[in-house]
């Protein structure tokens, strides 16, 4: 089948393509015709507000971004697809039906999956937090399950404690535990993780830190060949690691197979490449939503500017950012460069931010 060629591929419904996107709608830019939004489906979750919708606090139409209505705002056409193969030498790449897709310029903003433990157990079910379509239809199932459930969360960073509050509140019969490969949520506010463990305290989940767990066998969550814990399924939280075809490419990667971009978010080794978010790597730009939300602001300029051949925007990444890790019972804990607090009017304010964005990006 001859590949279909494209001016211009947006790969991946990210929130720094939803940015940009949202943007170009206000400032009137329209992108070449034939320009595509490739997306695996055809609503974007938004992270933010995943634990509140485990937690029962919100929907699954609040917290996804419905792509076609944005898509046929800004002139661009919306294909269901994901990338399987990118060969960035010959600009085409692969979807993982057979597709091939041609293209002259390209933005990458197609996120990250956690790492997971290598696993020789079907006993134990092993769910990636992201996708967030897959997790949420195992979620579903275990809520109809009639029988207690022992679940476990694996990772130490704020998604893992959102994920583990949220699953506790909509499985109140199940036996929970949160296990982190090093200290529970180091990195933040030194006052943070005492908060946090007050919270898991209250809830009855069983915190083990310091703990990685390598391998899932027969049963039993391992670490170092010690058995550690058994359970029914096993939440991967673990944080950011690369689409498996990134590495393969063709494009310039850092060690773990992000790709390597200038402060311009255009890929170090191939010009017509731009990438953003988590499937990036830059100095000084942690994989995080807020620094994504950032991008897409610089990628409104910069897509434009690629094509015109102008000179490119940069993106310079902030100090640092705030923090705002929701509890499951309408409150938040902040963190914010060392200062940490905790309370309901900081979950007014994450509640505030996160459905400004979603006002802003849904136009159904
Ligand atoms: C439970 C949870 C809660 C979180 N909460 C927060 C938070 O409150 N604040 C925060 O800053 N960060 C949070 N994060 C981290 C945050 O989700 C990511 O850092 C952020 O989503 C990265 O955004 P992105 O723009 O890189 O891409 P994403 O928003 O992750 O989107 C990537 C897109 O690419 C698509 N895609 C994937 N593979 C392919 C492919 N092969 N081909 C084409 N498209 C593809 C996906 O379908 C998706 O639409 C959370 C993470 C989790 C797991």
């Amino acid at each position: 089948m001859t590949p279909s060629r494209h001016a211009l591929i947006l790969a991946g419904a990210g929130h720094a393509h939803l940015v940009a996107m949202r943007r170009w709608i206000d400032d009137g830019f329209r992108p070449p015709a034939g320009t595509l939004l490739l997306s695996p489906t055809s609503r974007a979750w938004y992270s933010g507000m995943m634990p509140g919708l485990i937690a029962g606090r919100f929907s699954e139409d609040e917290c996804a971004i419905d792509l076609a209505p944005l898509c046929k705002a800004c002139g661009v056409d919306l294909m269901i697809g994901e990338i399987a193969q990118l060969d960035a030498d010959n600009r085409t790449m692969t979807l993982a039906d057979g597709r091939g897709l041609q293209y002259d310029y390209l933005s990458l903003n197609v996120g990250s999956v956690p790492p997971q433990p290598e696993l020789k157990d079907a006993c134990v079910q092993v769910v990636p937090a992201k996708p967030f379509a897959g997790f949420t239809a195992h979620w579903h199932a275990w809520r109809d399950q009639s029988e207690p459930m022992q679940l476990a969360v694996l990772g130490g960073g704020a998604a893992a404690f959102e994920l583990a509050l949220a699953l506790q509140k909509s499985l109140p019969r199940a036996q929970l535990s949160l296990i982190c490969g090093g200290e529970l949520l180091s990195g933040y506010a030194p006052d943070l993780a005492r908060r946090a463990q007050h919270f898991l305290n209250r809830r009855g989940i069983e915190l083990r830190a310091n703990t990685r767990i390598d391998r899932v066998a027969d049963g039993w969550l391992m670490s170092k060949e010690q058995r550690v814990q058994t359970a029914d399924a096993l939440v991967i939280a673990t944080g950011a690691s690369p689409q498996p075809w990134q590495i393969d490419s063709g494009l310039a990667c850092d060690a773990a197979g992000f790709i390597r971009v200038a402060g311009t978010l255009r890929s170090e080794s191939h010009p017509e490449v731009l990438a953003s978010g988590d499937c990036a790597s830059q100095p000084g730009t942690p994989h995080s939503g807020v620094y994504a939300v950032r991008q897409g602001a610089v990628l409104s300029e910069s897509i434009p500017a690629l094509l015109a051949g102008t000179p490119l925007v940069a993106y310079q990444p902030q100090p640092r950012s705030l923090v705002l890790l929701a509890t499951a019972d309408g409150g938040a804990l902040l963190s914010y460069d060392r200062w940490s607090a905790g309370g309901r009017l900081f979950g007014m304010w994450k509640d505030h931010l996160d459905l400004s964005f979603m006002r802003r990006h849904r136009l159904d």
